[in-house]
């Protein structure tokens, strides 16, 4: 699995780890333009653009609300997509296109599905904590789902699994039997799982899924490979148990799914099946047509689309 000699370098592949587990790396981007606060953005990655439906995960943080401004994304759409934001610390204040204000706490769930068309922005509300942690991920929708109308969904009870030293709480999707009351278009599973210090157990994981974990806090040793914060261990299906490992306390997040076997464009915040479906998104947001509606109570402009590539966009599979 050597990467570097392929076309774009500044796109991280997949690291040599032990046999079927990928190390991606991620990426640092700066959300929101150049003075955006940064974060790591695990998915896509080059070769391993999806994790079941899960396609878009970026994690941000321990930031530390003195020194930074915290989140600040205004108005833009999404088509095509459920959008998903969890904390581990802090609070974001999410505003849609539909109308929804909803503040966002550590063990809630704001889901928006696209379907469609919608847009929202995404800020550190004025009062808040000192800390913001987290992490925000996409799901994209199957073709016979992606033009159902927008939704918004704020969850705050949420199925939570505790064996021993592991509390595990089902975002979506289902774990061990606990299923998440939230609205779902495809076999998946997202969970936050802590594990308390010395804990050594086993996850039960179901072997046509492909999954892939992420540490949001400490140190865990998944499947034999160690992670802390940062990269995103992917595992691959054909497994029926995960074997967990934390010397010390450790909170990891975990991400599932059937693989994805539809071939997708995906460009800036929108996920279709063609170079065409996306220009005329683009086309209808730059013209503010209504398709995707207007964010009110967000102090700032809408985010523009950037320009629409010279050559012609290529659905593509969920891996390399
Ligand atoms: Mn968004």
């Amino acid at each position: 699995m050597v990467s570097s000699l392929e076309a774009d370098p500044s796109v991280p592949g997949p690291v040599a780890a032990p046999p079927d587990v990928e190390i991606l790396p991620g990426m640092p981007v700066a959300l929101g333009g150049p003075r955006g606060m940064e974060v790591t953005r695990t998915l896509p990655s080059r070769g391993r653009r999806m994790v079941g439906a899960w396609c878009f995960l970026d994690a941000y943080g321990p930031h530390n609300l003195g020194t930074s401004a915290g989140m600040r994304v205004g108005p833009h759409p999404h088509l095509g997509l459920q959008t998903v934001s969890w904390l581990v610390q802090g609070e974001i204040l999410h505003s849609d296109s539909l109308g929804h204000r909803q503040e966002i706490r550590p063990g809630q769930l704001n889901l928006m599905t696209a379907g469609r068309g919608i847009s929202h922005s995404e800020e550190t509300p004025a009062e808040h904590g000192s800390v913001l942690h987290g992490v925000q991920l996409w799901v994209a929708l199957p073709d016979a789902d992606r033009d159902v109308s927008p939704s918004f969904d704020h969850h705050t009870d949420l199925p939570v699994l505790t064996d021993g030293g592991l509390t595990a709480t089902v975002l979506l999707g289902d774990l061990a039997g606990a299923q998440s009351p939230a609205r779902c278009f495809s076999p998946l599973v997202g969970a936050d799982i802590t594990l308390t210090a010395g804990t050594e157990t086993h996850l039960p994981l179901r072997p046509d899924f492909e999954y892939a974990v992420l540490a949001l806090d400490g140190q865990v040793t998944v499947a034999g490979s160690a992670l802390s914060a940062g990269p995103l261990l992917y595992l691959g299906t054909g497994r029926s148990t995960l074997p967990l490992k934390a010397k010390g306390s450790a909170r990891l997040l975990l991400l599932g799914g059937e693989p994805f076997s539809e071939q997708l464009v995906m460009w800036w915040n929108f996920i279709g099946r063609s170079h065409d479906d996306i220009a005329e998104a683009r086309q209808s947001w730059a013209a503010d047509d209504g398709r995707f509606g207007t964010v009110h109570g967000y102090a700032g402009l809408p985010i523009p689309a950037p320009a629409m590539p010279i050559t012609r966009l290529v659905a593509r599979g969920r891996g390399r």
